[in-house]
């Protein structure tokens, strides 16, 4: 081994260490408070197994995630979820934990290799588990409480309204369309249209 080679080392475990210690490395940011919820890892591994898995994952909540619905770490073999995936509705807490899950799955089969995140071995992921045509976005409108929402557009496609406090800047499209119709991703078909305030949301 070089001497160079040997500095290399040295500085890459100081690294390793500063990074693994969240204090020093991120000081004014609060300790993020997981909280582990057993029944749905018991439920998520039963899942794995069902696919030839034998990864053992963890499943917790995060209350400090704003607007990411979850998140999937490889190397502690963890899914977390946002707690407001509860308030939108049990379909959306399994739609996300199926979407997380088949990260670590697609991660699990390729072994060595490396892979896209979103990548053909992904989506093969999600069929397994259930998801086919899953859409590659971690992010969930949540809803605001209290803010007036002025700002209204339809999906042309289903009609649905989508509320806005601001309005729209960048193209949107219809999510719940996009899935439906075109693996999830973005066109221009089921791009929002401003319309007035419905009835109910103008009183
Ligand atoms: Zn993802
Ligand atoms: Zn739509």
């Amino acid at each position: 081994m070089s001497y160079r080679q040997l500095l290399l080392d040295f500085g890459r475990s100081v690294m390793r260490r500063v990074q693994s210690s969240p204090e020093e490395f991120e000081p004014r940011r609060p300790r993020k408070r997981l909280v582990l919820d057993p029944l749905l890892g018991d439920f998520a591994n039963q899942l794995l197994r069902a696919n030839g898995s034998r990864l053992d994952v963890r499943v917790f909540w995060n209350p400090s995630l704003k607007t990411t619905a979850g998140i999937a770490v490889w190397q502690d073999r963890i899914v977390v979820l946002n707690p407001k995936l509860q308030e939108v509705s049990a379909a959306e807490v399994q739609r996300t934990l199926r979407h997380e899950l088949a990260h670590l799955l697609a991660k699990e089969r390729a072994g060595r290799r490396r892979i896209e995140a979103h990548g053909p071995e992904w989506r093969a992921a999600c069929a397994d588990l259930e998801i086919p045509g899953e859409a590659r976005c971690h992010d969930l409108p949540f809803k605001r409480r209290k803010i007036a929402r002025r700002f209204f557009y339809a999906c042309p496609a289903c009609q649905s309204i989508l509320a806005r406090v601001r309005p729209l800047r960048r193209k949107s499209a219809c999510l719940k369309c996009c899935r439906r119709h075109n693996s999830g991703r973005y066109h221009e078909r089921f791009r929002f249209r401003p319309v007035e305030a419905p009835a109910e949301a103008a009183a």
